[in-house]
């Protein structure tokens, strides 16, 4: 009996009743997240603010740590101390972020002392109330998918079957697309949905004007050598192996084959590279890890030869205002390759691994992006 009463105790000691009040902008109800009291203090547990935030929380379990992703950016927590690190500054709220049964809570302190610090601009606390802007969804949406070449250019051509790089771009594409649509729910685009010719300007420009959140081109390799053989994937810098380099011209001679030559060339070089790298050094970060995420799933996937994540200067992500890749499936040059390459089965699988990169990448950068 004695062991009831003090249960009951301690569930009014933690139902205070308190709330704290806020007030999304542009909503017309306001919120009232219940507090609880522990230890004499007041804390609010994160779950509860989750859906008014957008904000996600993440838990390492290995050093108790609690990783929050809110307004684009990332606060990390440890269990039982007060302190918390933010842009590489530490804090001090001054009470512990503590945890009971699986919930973490935050003094409230942090909600309307520290945000409202940290977010000038979102966030204010008065009269009581703390009054925020409505957080944006800035997931990926929108993917635009670039079969590289079509119509007059062929790309590269293989040596047995005749296999032309420019049908394997496109049919691993095709089916690409239902994946990502249907699994993710996502909107996809195509630069080219058949056999045509699109500049490599306007495929970036595609991409902008629609406002795209990721743009994949896909190509397949080629080399002197029959023996070359692996898959890769690009993102756009300008730092490189000669390598890199190599394949760059490869994929760049588009520019002189089959759009004027020199004269557009140097259109190329100088309009907007000074402007088209600014735009791609804020994404390069988040290039390279797409990069990373689809080089490791297609690895894992068709058992090819792992040639890395690479940097190159490619025409076709120039310009782009989003994580930009280029895949190269593998090499048509190379007989084996080649054979894989125009094979329908193989194309699935390529889709389908090239599939999971992109929703491992899409399910990280909506934690980290969309708070
Ligand atoms: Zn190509």
């Amino acid at each position: 009996m004695k062991k009831l009463y003090t249960s009951l105790m301690l569930l009014i000691l933690l139902c205070t009743g308190h709330a704290l009040r806020i007030q999304v902008q542009g909503e017309s109800t306001r919120h009232n997240i219940p507090e609880t009291k522990i230890g004499n203090v007041q804390y609010l547990a994160i779950k509860d603010l989750t859906p008014i935030f957008r904000c996600i929380q993440r838990q390492e379990r290995s050093d108790q740590r609690l990783y929050l992703h809110l307004y684009g950016e990332t606060f990390i927590f440890m269990e039982g101390t007060p302190y918390y690190s933010y842009k590489l500054d530490s804090f001090n709220m001054h009470h512990p972020l503590t945890r009971i049964g699986g919930d973490y809570y935050l003094p409230r302190v942090f909600l309307t002392e520290h945000l409202p610090m940290h977010f000038p601009q979102e966030q204010r606390y008065a009269d009581s109330i703390l009054r925020i802007q409505k957080p944006v969804d800035r997931s990926v949406q929108v993917i635009v998918l670039d079969p590289g070449h079509g119509g007059k250019d062929p790309g590269a051509v293989g040596r047995k079957l005749k296999a032309r790089e420019k049908d394997i771009n496109l049919a691993v594409a095709l089916m690409l697309k239902p994946l990502l649509e249907k699994e993710l729910g996502v909107r996809v685009l195509m630069t080219r949905s058949d056999d045509r010719f699109v500049s490599l300007g306007d495929r970036t420009k595609f991409a902008n004007e629609n406002k795209a959140d990721l743009f994949v081109s896909i190509h397949t390799n080629a080399s002197k050598s029959s023996s070359s053989r692996g898959t890769e994937t690009y993102y756009l810098a300008t730092a490189m192996t000669s390598d890199a380099r190599a394949v760059e011209a490869l994929e760049n001679q588009v520019v002189e084959l089959y759009e004027g030559g020199a004269s557009a060339r140097s259109k190329y070089d100088d309009l907007d590279f000074i402007l088209s790298d600014l735009s791609q050094t804020e994404h390069l970060e988040s290039s390279n890890e797409l990069a990373s995420s689809i080089q490791q799933n297609l690895i894992a996937g068709t058992k090819s030869y792992d040639r890395g994540v690479k940097q190159a200067n490619f025409y076709v992500l120039r310009g782009a205002f989003m994580p930009s890749i280029l895949i190269e499936l593998g090499f048509i040059s190379n007989p084996d390759e080649e054979r894989l390459l125009a094979n329908d089965e193989y194309q699935q699988r390529l889709a389908r691994t090239i599939f999971e990169g992109i929703k491992r990448f899409k399910f990280r950068y909506d934690r980290i992006r969309n708070t």
